[in-house]
């Protein structure tokens, strides 16, 4: 249940309705708005009475929450969340592309593809410094010394850095480096890794699951928002289907789904969706077209030579000429 404070309710008036749900033994959530002040009832056990609230001083309605997720969705708040990192805003009618390779690899490597990427218009760059891969044979990522080539990008090129986080024991560490801590579809639902993501300052980026509805996917978020952080990204990386013409299926129809649902911004990543090199543009031109707010797009200077994730990595050259296109076509939603 939400409680919508009249636009002119005073400091006064909150307080007494927050202590008024205290009092009958809910959690209250007060949601500071634009225009007015919500006041959001958690943890109830069945149906509230709305008519317990409807008559207390500058309360202008009571909204019933029909959904499971709370927080996170457009019932609790109507208006699209706006995450900032520095003169950067994510949400809203901004495309935010990301970019950047699968791993960090050496400085080399990570500065050669960011000067790349920087220049074709991407405002943040990716890489991963643990990577979550599938053969524990496989290359795992460089670590703390990842973490490190990655302020170095931030600091040379000006752009904020995007990379995941895999596990409690190294949720400080990336923290403190990283500009936005992304939690991987491996770990969708590893609750108290998202609780922890829910304590930390810096926004989410929360991939769906392979195969997780997308109403686990918002509670996945629910989570991180009940513990205070609400500055959370979904990205949609592809769900696990049975063809083998790419390695997961794009779930283009979650975007609109989400953007209705929830007012958390959405992006796509058609890197992982696509697991190979020609399908990225077109599924990229697709996000734009359904409205994503961003895209998270995998390139490499040299991809036969990547330590993972080469086949899907764009040449900077492709990049290049797939943000002129992005860019084109975001221009004609955003023309007044
Ligand atoms: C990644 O972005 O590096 C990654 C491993 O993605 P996902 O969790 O979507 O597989
Ligand atoms: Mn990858």
């Amino acid at each position: 249940m939400l409680i919508v404070m009249k636009h002119l309710a005073t400091q006064d008036q909150i307080d007494c309705v927050v202590k008024f749900i205290e009092k009958k033994g809910y959690t209250a959530r007060p949601i500071p708005g634009g225009e007015r002040v919500s006041i959001g009832i958690l943890y109830n056990k069945g149906s509230v009475d709305a008519s317990l609230f409807q008559n207390l001083p500058g309360v202008k309605e009571v909204i019933p929450i029909t959904r499971p997720y709370k927080q996170v969705s457009r019932e609790f708040k109507p208006e699209d969340t706006i995450i900032r990192i520095g003169s950067l805003t994510i949400g809203g009618k901004d495309l935010t592309i990301m970019a950047g390779p699968c791993a960090i690899e050496s400085e080399k490597q990570a500065m050669t593809i960011a000067n790349h990427v920087v220049k074709s218009g991407a405002h943040i760059f990716r890489g991963g410094a643990f990577k979550p891969r599938t053969s524990p044979y496989s290359f795992q990522g460089l670590g703390e010394e990842g973490l490190k080539i990655l302020a170095k990008v931030r600091k040379e090129t000006g752009m904020p850095v995007v990379t995941e986080v895999m596990d409690f024991q190294t949720f400080d560490i990336v923290e403190e480096y990283t500009d936005i801590i992304q939690i991987g579809t491996r770990n969708m639902q590893n609750f108290s890794l998202l609780r922890r993501a829910g304590k930390a300052k810096k926004p989410v980026l929360l991939k769906r699951g392979m195969a997780a509805t997308i109403e686990e996917w918002l509670m996945a978020a629910e989570y991180i928002l009940e513990e205070g952080n609400s500055q959370v990204i979904l990205c949609e990386r592809g769900v696990r289907t049975f063809v083998n013409h790419s390695r997961n299926t794009l779930d283009i129809s979650a975007i609109p789904v989400v953007k209705k649902e929830s007012h958390l911004p959405i992006i796509v990543d058609p890197s992982h969706a696509a697991g190979i090199r020609d399908q990225v543009a077109p599924l990229s031109l697709a996000a734009v077209a359904v409205e994503a707010n961003g895209l998270i797009i995998e390139v490499h200077h040299a991809p036969d030579e990547a330590l993972s994730d080469g086949a899907q990595s764009l040449y900077p050259e492709q990049f290049d000429l797939l943000c002129q296109k992005i860019k084109t076509m975001h221009s004609l939603f955003t023309r007044q």
